[in-house]
């Protein structure tokens, strides 16, 4: 998969680019990232990007042009296709381990990192196919959002991670079945590793257990607790067994917490 990250700060990534899953997906060959410096779509000598915004009032706003041009220079690269471009805003759909889901499928992706105000609306309204944000808050550039996203998405393609992580038991991943049985979309259960006591702190003790089937129940019970008491909105469209309901309903009873959604 190839990113194309368009940004005035290509430098911003060179450090995100040399650790963990990017990089391994890098020299894996899953993922390839370009980075595009904005300026060098210019065609004055000042390289200039921005420009005052009409109607007055305070900053600084991303001319349409270079933009424009370097999505055009990326699209003539395979003449004919349109590319997925993605401009980073926050105001765009709330980027969600399902977007990110939905990201992984198509084999290229542009990302338009914007800077001070943001950039001329017409990028949005004709040249952007879709605009994400990463959260109800404001930053001052759309390159962490960029990496944020590339991070997410390159750790679900195929052989990038390693047995030692696992997407599909992660929190809010509808991929596949994780291991305790869940294509959940929930909250993972709790991790732990030696020592068996710390401080006087106990691992549950079915994880020493051995027993694989009683683990794995404890393991999905405990996935099913977390999100009911953190999230119970992603309970709600979650298809609970006969026993996930019957242990819902006696943490309700215990905790007199109020009643979770039952799906259908
Ligand atoms: N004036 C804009 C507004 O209030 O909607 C904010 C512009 S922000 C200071 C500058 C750039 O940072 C944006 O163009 C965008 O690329 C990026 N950015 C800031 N917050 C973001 C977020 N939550 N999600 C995605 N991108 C964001």
């Amino acid at each position: 998969m190839t990113f194309d990250v368009v940004t005035i700060f290509p430098d911003f990534f060179r450090s995100i680019l040399e650790y963990g899953v990017l990089k391994r997906a890098m020299a894996g060959g899953q993922a390839s990232i370009r980075l595009h410096d904005l300026r060098h779509f210019t065609d004055d000598r000042h390289r200039t990007v921005d420009d005052r915004p009409f109607g007055g009032g305070p900053g600084m706003v991303f001319k349409p042009e270079p933009v424009f041009k370097a999505v055009t220079t990326l699209e003539a690269e395979t003449p004919g296709r349109r590319l997925p471009v993605i401009l980073l805003s926050p105001q765009g759909r709330l980027f969600t381990q399902a977007v990110a889901e939905e990201l992984m499928r198509p084999d290229r992706l542009v990302l338009i990192c914007g800077r001070y105000e943001g950039v001329d609306e017409r990028i949005a309204e004709h040249v952007a196919s879709d605009e994400i944000s990463i959260g109800d808050f404001v930053l001052s550039g759309g390159e962490l959002p960029a990496a944020l996203i590339m991070e997410s998405v390159v750790r679900l393609l195929p052989g990038v991670l390693g047995n030692e992580e696992s997407a599909p038991q992660d929190s809010f991943t509808t991929l596949e079945e994780g291991s305790y049985g869940l294509r959940h979309g929930l909250l993972d259960c709790p991790h732990y590793t030696r020592p068996a006591e710390f401080q006087g702190w106990k691992v549950p003790e079915v994880l020493l257990s051995g027993n694989h089937q009683e683990i794995r129940r404890w393991r999905r019970q405990r996935a099913l607790e977390k999100t009911w008491r953190r999230r119970p909105d992603l309970l709600a469209d979650f298809p609970l067994s006969e026993e996930d309901r019957r242990w819902l309903d006696s943490l309700q009873r215990e905790t007199r917490e109020p009643v979770v959604q039952k799906s259908e």
